[in-house]
């Protein structure tokens, strides 16, 4: 997944700048990190595996330096395997996000003769671009290189003798800043705006050479000089300070009310004309991968439920393998908050090729999918710091749910609904809440496993629970459909067990108060969601009953239970969990 970072300038400090730079694109990978920079025609190179957060680089002050913070896919997290890394002559110096599918044979090839070094795949690509380089100019041997890997990559590479800056990609992201005196380049636009609102997102196949004092654009493929197209942004900088929270992801679930009040008082219009492409598409798709997938499950019900609609959902990285039967009449609606990920861009990209429409739902302006869309409705959370997606799942939500009431012209009913789910959330960020959530982290602190189980739209909400549970306190936690317990799941519980039962005031909830008593007769401990209390459940957690939009009050509980557990845990960084990267841009 990886940040990449360039600067070629007159600032001295340019490390300094990349390491900053670098900083703001952390959610995009945090295993390990390195800055480069050029001291007469060689690199000197400060790497280490770690989170790049509190460290301090190290470097003489130069105004030409490149940098990356790693996401591992090939070769352990060590300081060896973190990028950037050179050729055998050290001359090149390459930072990478992506897959080099066919790096082994690349290897193979030419180990006989390189000194490699790492057991990255990135590292071969460096070592290739020197070959091409017997016979080529710098940019010509990268573009070669670059034509013969295979998968999806963005490159950054540094020629130390010329002083150039070479971006080249394929899938994965890169943007480009124009400045005066100065370029650079780096994974998103927001990590350039404190140096350049002129950029230029570089698209596949595209290569960009920088200097100091200019910017050339190559097509790959062609290999002829291509005109670029700069954007001016006026986008406005967003607080991205963590105020009186003490992490992000507390901050970010308890900005829900607000995000909600937002779509409820503002997003009418948008809406309607996402229902209006819904209405008129012969089969719409939405995508979405994680916690996006599970909006679009939710959405699938709330469509059926409300607009008596059959809106198909897909999970991104299958539907590759399942969108043989769209046609220029179908609607894909991918769904992503960082509108990056690649499990969702690639499918997208295929069906745009068929010429189906695309209707993106997104919450950071100017990304792929952005830029990919026909039509482009932002989500409004505002920049999500944290790993775990909080607020940007209930905004996806809650534009579903307003664009199905959309459909059948009852915007204000989805506007209250919203607007109660917003003070309904505010009621349990309350002290009196919180402190009953944590009482049940202390109690979850001791369990294993625990078990969530919905039926109908709650099937969604305990997906999203359990993922909240899985990936902020690693507990291993599943969620089921209510129905399917008997089916085999049942075998699971033992006494003691918790079993989250979420139990809305719906016509799911005398089954699901059956399913909550199957599970205790075995000796579940039962947890019960909902707005009615039962005699099944040994711990209550109260929702109010706000229809659909219940769902929101629903999942913010698994919200601060993940969060509140991994303190009990004693887990430094929640808003950095283990192996995981908020922008998933490799496959
Ligand atoms: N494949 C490269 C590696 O494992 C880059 C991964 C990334 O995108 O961070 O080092």
């Amino acid at each position: 997944m990886c940040g990449i970072f360039g600067y070629t300038g007159q600032r001295k400090k340019a490390a300094e700048i990349v390491f900053d730079g670098l900083k703001q694109l952390e959610y995009r990978g945090y295993d390990s990190w390195g800055v480069g920079v050029c001291v007469g025609d060689n690199f000197v190179i400060d790497k280490h595996a770690g989170k790049i957060g509190n460290a301090v680089v190290n470097l003489p002050d130069r105004s030409f330096s490149f940098g990356h913070t790693r996401w591992a896919t090939h070769g352990g997290v060590t300081d060896k395997n973190a990028h950037p890394h050179l050729d055998c002559t050290k001359t090149i110096a390459i930072v990478h996000n992506g897959i080099i599918e066919n790096f082994q044979e690349i290897r193979k090839k030419l180990s006989p003769k390189h000194t490699i070094i790492s057991e990255t795949d990135t590292e071969i690509m460096a070592h290739l671009i020197e070959e091409y380089r017997k016979k080529y100019d710098t940019v010509e041997a990268i573009r070669l290189a670059f034509l013969e890997c295979q998968g999806l990559s963005a490159f950054l590479i540094a020629d130390a003798k010329s002083k150039m800056l070479i971006a080249v990609k394929t899938g994965s992201p890169l943007v480009v800043g124009v400045g005066q005196g100065e370029n650079l380049v780096g994974s998103d636009a927001h990590c350039l705006l404190s140096l350049t609102r002129n950029v230029v997102f570089l698209e596949n196949n595209q290569l960009a050479v920088l200097t100091q004092d200019n910017v050339d654009f190559l097509d790959v493929k062609g290999g002829h000089e291509i005109k670029p197209n700069i954007h001016t942004l006026d986008w406005k900088p967003e607080n991205t300070k963590k105020g009186k929270y003490k992490h992000f992801l507390i901050k970010e679930v308890s900005e829900q009310p607000r995000v909600l009040e937002n779509i409820a008082l503002h997003y009418a219009e948008e809406v309607r004309k996402l229902s209006k492409l819904i209405t008129e598409a012969f089969g719409t798709f939405m995508l979405g991968c994680g916690s996006a997938s599970y909006a679009a499950l939710s959405g699938v019900y709330l469509f059926s439920k409300i607009a008596k609609k059959h809106v198909n959902f897909g999970i991104g990285s299958e539907f590759s393998y399942l969108e043989d039967y769209l046609t220029s009449k179908s609607l894909v609606i991918p769904i992503s908050q960082s509108g990056e990920t690649i499990d969702v861009v690639e499918p997208v990209s295929k069906a745009k090729k068929k010429g189906v429409k695309i209707a993106a739902l997104v919450n950071v302006m100017g990304s792929t999918l952005y830029r990919q869309a026909d039509f482009r409705l932002m989500l409004g959370a505002g920049q999500e710091k944290a790993v775990i997606g909080t607020k940007s799942f209930t905004a996806m939500f809650a534009v579903l749910l307003f664009s199905a009431y959309a459909i059948v012209n009852k915007e204000k009913v989805a506007k209250n609904l919203l607007l109660a789910a917003s003070k309904n959330v505010s009621k349990i960020l309350d002290k009196k809440t919180v402190s009953k959530i944590k009482k049940l982290a202390k109690i979850l602190k001791e369990k294993e496993h625990a078990y969530v189980i919905g039926r109908g739209l709650s099937y969604a909400a305990a997906l999203e629970g359990t993922l909240k549970l899985k990936e902020t306190s690693y507990l291993h936690a599943e969620g089921f459909a209510g129905g399917e317990l008997k089916h085999g799941v049942i075998a699971l519980i033992e006494k003691g067990t918790p079993c989250f039962v979420i139990a809305p005031n719906d016509e799911t909830y005398d089954e699901i108060i059956s399913n909550a008593q199957e599970v205790k007769a075995r000796g579940g401990l039962i947890v019960g969601v909902g707005p009615r209390e039962n005699d099944v459940f040994d711990i209550f957690l109260k929702t109010e009953d706000i229809k659909e939009a219940t769902l929101i009050p629903q999942v913010v509980y698994f919200q601060l239970l993940g969060y509140f557990l991994a303190l009990e845990k004693g887990f430094k960084d929640p808003d950095k969990p283990r192996n995981l990267a908020k922008s998933v841009t490799v496959k």
